[in-house]
């Protein structure tokens, strides 16, 4: 039902009202991971999976959220909204009320349908997404418009301060400022960002390895803490290097002796990675995809020897791809230890591409993955 008409009939009939209706995608990181903490570079891509919302205008100061996915509706008042989450999905359109009312706005009672195709919870943002679609579709109802890059911090902040996920800034930002055929490169310091070109002929082809591990002491705050340390170390010799960002390669050759064994491998993914995701852009840029696919290749390596943030099961997937006809790069995309895979393939052999590394990943796991042919979309806008 990415049919905007399906969800106006499904608005109508529960609502009796005529819905506006927007639209926000998903998104998948093509490179640059775990850089975004160290205010480094990103570069994800918005998906052709999306969320819909359509909203319409009520009189008796309600807001009543539904959803499709759920089959559920809440109903809230718009004059005390409830200003603390109750781990439940209305929290995602309650913390965009809670943020746009902090923010000044006066939020009138108001009708929204949800619907969306983003895998729920596989690391394809359903959040940002759901998130972003909504906060365009109340900020349009009350008649404000907010540009791209200031929705999406908007958004980050329902996640952050209303949902309580300590998410970084990407999935929105991509969400609300994505581009047709184009990956976009982000400036996590100062959210400036840059259109990279993805050819039509390119599929996105993103494998759910169907695994998520977690390592003792807590993955993602462990990795993190160990780049800093690194970091650290850096700054106390030369100074102004309050991030990794500001770090170089030399100057671990420098005082990598100083660090903690894993704190030197962590930086040197972190700084490796900077470098990979600047020169995909200006690899893109020319064209030239064969070097994408190198930078994605050394990202993979690094992510998984130096960050060790990939498993036994994502290093398969990219393994199997390999000599896979239609391969451009593969790599392990997302916060890590499982999660998906994302192939740059042609487009022409992605089909058979998705059905022979489901097959082979099937074959040596017994784990029957979820493979998702996509292509670089549009950001989110009205549709109706
Ligand atoms: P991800 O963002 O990777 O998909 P999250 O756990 O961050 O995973 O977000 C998933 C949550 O977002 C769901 O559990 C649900 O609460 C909410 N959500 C996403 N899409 C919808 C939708 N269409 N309707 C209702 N809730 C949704
Ligand atoms: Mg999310």
């Amino acid at each position: 039902m990415h049919d905007p008409a399906a969800l106006r009939s499904l608005h109508l009939a529960r609502f009796q009202a005529v819905p506006a209706i927007f639209v926000a995608p998903g998104r998948v990181n093509l490179i640059g991971e775990h850089t975004d903490y160290a205010e480094g570079f990103v570069m994800p891509v918005a998906i052709d999976f999306a969320t819909l919302a359509g909203i319409s205008p009520r009189t008796d100061g309600k807001i009543v959220v539904y959803s499709e996915n759920y089959g559920e509706e809440k109903t809230f008042e718009a004059a005390a909204p409830p200003t603390q989450a109750g781990k439940h999905w209305s929290d995602y359109p309650l913390g965009v009320v809670a943020i746009l009312a902090g923010e000044g706005y006066k939020i009138p009672g108001f009708s929204l349908s949800l619907w969306g195709d983003v895998p729920l919870g596989s690391g394809l943002s359903s959040s940002a997404a759901l998130e972003v679609v909504t906060m365009l579709a109340v900020t349009s109802l009350i008649g404000v418009a907010i540009p791209g890059p200031v929705l999406a911090r908007l958004c980050q902040r329902v996640e952050n301060e209303f949902v309580g996920a300590n998410c970084g800034i990407m999935d929105q930002f991509i969400s609300a400022n994505g581009k047709e055929n184009h990956a976009l490169l982000l400036d996590c310091r100062d959210l400036s960002f840059k259109l990279a070109p993805i050819p039509a002929h390119i599929a996105l082809v993103i494998a759910n390895t169907m695994v998520k591990h977690s390592i003792a002491g807590g993955d993602y705050p462990t990795r993190r803490r160990e780049s800093e340390a690194a970091c650290a170390v850096i700054d106390s010799h030369r100074g102004g290097v309050p991030f990794l960002r500001d770090a170089t390669l030399d100057d671990l050759e420098k005082w990598g002796h100083e660090m903690e064994p894993k704190s030197l491998l962590r930086a040197r993914h972190v700084i490796s990675e900077d470098l990979r995701t600047v020169a995909a852009e200006k690899a893109l840029e020319k064209g030239d995809l064969a070097e994408v696919g190198r930078l994605m290749a050394e990202a993979h390596r690094s992510y998984s020897k130096d960050f060790e943030g990939s498993c036994v099961e994502a290093d398969l997937m990219v393994e199997l791809a390999q000599d896979l006809p239609g391969l451009i790069g593969a790599r392990l995309t997302g916060g890590g230890f499982g999660g998906c895979t994302i192939n740059l393939v042609e487009q022409s052999q992605a089909k058979a591409f998705a059905a022979e590394l489901g097959k082979r990943y099937a074959a040596k796991t017994g784990i029957e993955p979820q493979i998702h042919i996509c292509h670089a979309s549009g950001g989110a806008h009205r549709l109706e």
